[in-house]
């Protein structure tokens, strides 16, 4: 006896396009498990100041549920939190999710042809199982936050906050305000914690790429057009995406024949720079010795302007410690704060892929064998070994600028995939080792083509690289590459049974 068809676990963009593609398949019985308190994922979890989405929220949503009400060009945290409820409310995804509740392990069992996932009450309480035919892993890779292990750290003995538990209620008014970190979340931070700080300093390790940002308010003639007419919708979201993928995705996938491209990207974030920033110690702080797209650049406009006010420092000499007074550095230096903000990202390669344990047939432990033998996953989304298992945030998953694209990607590998599944009154499938050897050569091939292999990321220290320095968590193939493999790849590359 099976519990449910389907165990999605999390509730964000990406559990929710695996649900719906599901419900479009006719399977009902599916369960949502997610940890938080509610849907939407990273744009749950997330509440700091100036969050927004910094791909445009033409392109940044599902092609099949255009939003004609974007207030702006680029949405801000907490309209995306109400797309992502309105999606539940209309896919009708709210009753197959359950909430506060984490999952701790999965187990392939081969007798019964099922999983069974252990799963645990994040309040605290027993364990318990679930069984299901399949077992969909949507943990997004930006959701372990990372504390930076810096001497001190715990002894502090003011206000700490990551950014990702971020306390509304933390007064930063007329405070001095240490932050720890430069990437896309200090760069929409920065500018509003220093609205309010007495003293800011920034504490930056590694610069970013800031290119501009052309955001501004959607007039409402403009809503109302493209909700009376979602054609000239689409067109925007193409014309975007076509500028996103020209600069930002050729720039560094096809950076051995696109160079001037990368150049020109990283040009732009130079006299983006240069207009921003007067003084030019400052500037040559903020400007990246690495190559444009070895780690993810942002966008931003009140970023840089920051550094131009009187009562925000920039401070790049290494952190030794932290005391419980304030932050020390390399030259005996220590400044003191009365709030630690702690920008410093996540841990994507410890602790997720996967984000839990997961044993396929034979004992195989995912997160042991792709540490051992390599990440891959056939068109990143199945793994040989794991019978009727789906991952949704595999390496070499992650295609085009806009997370959306890479969804729609695998909603369409889900429908194949089950379609034929259906077809063949089959219970289970399997992606053949053969597949997926290929696809990984194919992938590897590609990859010496990217700004990874062939341009100068040394100094990036990229999120996008391993523990064992391989950049495995992009696809390094056009979107449209992407779409089109979606639709080739051929069916016979997995047993059904
Ligand atoms: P991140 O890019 O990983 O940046 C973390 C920052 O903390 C880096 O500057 C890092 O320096 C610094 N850091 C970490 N440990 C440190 C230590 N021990 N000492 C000193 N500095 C330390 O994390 P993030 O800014 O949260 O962004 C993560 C991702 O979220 C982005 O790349 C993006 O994909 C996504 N995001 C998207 C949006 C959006 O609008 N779409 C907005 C925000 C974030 P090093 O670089 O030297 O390691």
């Amino acid at each position: 006896m099976t519990d449910h068809d389907v165990i999605i676990v999390g509730a964000g963009f990406g559990g929710m396009g695996a649900a719906i593609s599901l419900r479009r398949l006719g399977y009902e019985n599916l369960l949502i498990i997610e940890r938080e308190d509610d849907l939407g994922g990273t744009w749950h979890v997330n509440h700091y100041p100036g969050l927004a989405v910094d791909i445009a929220s033409v392109t940044y949503s599902y092609s099949f549920e255009p939003n004609p009400h974007w207030k702006n060009w680029f949405a801000r945290g907490a309209e995306l939190k109400a797309y992502a409820e309105h999606v539940a409310d209309k896919y009708d995804l709210r009753r197959h999710m359950v909430f506060g509740v984490r999952a701790e392990g999965a187990r392939w069992d081969d007798e019964e042809k099922h999983w069974v996932v252990t799963t645990a009450p994040v309040a605290g309480g027993s364990s318990a199982t679930r069984t299901a035919r399949f077992l969909m892993t949507a943990t997004g890779f930006l959701s372990q936050p990372k504390l930076p292990d810096i001497e001190g750290v715990e002894d502090f003995a003011g206000t700490v906050i990551h950014t990702a538990k971020w306390d509304d209620s933390v007064d930063l008014d007329g405070k001095r305000i240490g932050v720890i970190g430069t990437g896309a979340t200090a760069v929409q931070l920065i500018p509003q914690i220093a609205k309010r700080a007495a003293a800011l300093t920034v504490y930056q390790r590694t610069p970013i790429w800031v290119t501009p940002k052309n955001d501004f308010k959607i007039p409402k003639p403009v809503q109302a057009m493209f909700a009376a007419a979602p054609v000239t919708q689409r067109v925007a979201r193409a014309a975007n995406g076509a500028w996103l993928e020209g600069m930002m995705v050729t720039a560094v996938l096809h950076y051995k024949q696109a160079k001037f491209l990368n150049n020109g990207a990283a040009a732009l974030a130079k006299a983006h720079l240069r207009r921003q920033v007067k003084d030019p110690e400052t500037r040559r702080k903020l400007t990246p010795d690495y190559s444009f797209g070895c780690k993810r650049p942002t966008f931003s406009n009140d970023y840089y302007p920051t550094f131009n006010k009187e009562h925000v420092a920039l401070e790049t000499t290494p952190i030794t410690k932290i005391t419980p007074t304030g932050i020390v550095t390399s030259d005996g230096n220590e400044t003191p704060i009365d709030v630690l903000v702690l920008a410093t990202g996540f841990n994507l390669w410890d602790t997720n892929f996967p984000a839990f344990e997961v044993i396929g047939r034979e004992g195989r432990d995912l997160g042991k064998s792709w540490r051992q033998t390599g990440y891959h996953a056939f068109e990143g989304v199945t793994v040989p070994g794991f019978p009727n298992f789906i991952s949704l945030n595999s390496p070499y998953s992650y295609s085009g600028l806009s997370y959306f694209m890479t969804i729609e990607v695998q909603m369409r590998h889900l429908e194949r995939l089950f379609g034929a599944l259906r077809e063949q009154d089959a219970g289970t499938f399997e992606i053949s080792a053969e597949a997926d050897a290929e696809f990984l050569g194919h992938m590897l091939e590609r990859m010496d083509d990217t700004v990874f292999n062939q341009g100068s990321c040394s100094t990036a220290r990229s999120y996008y690289y391993t523990n064992e320095g391989d950049a495995v968590l992009l696809r390094p193939t056009s979107s449209r590459n992407a779409r089109k493999a979606v639709e080739a790849f051929p069916l016979e590359d997995y047993t059904f049974a």
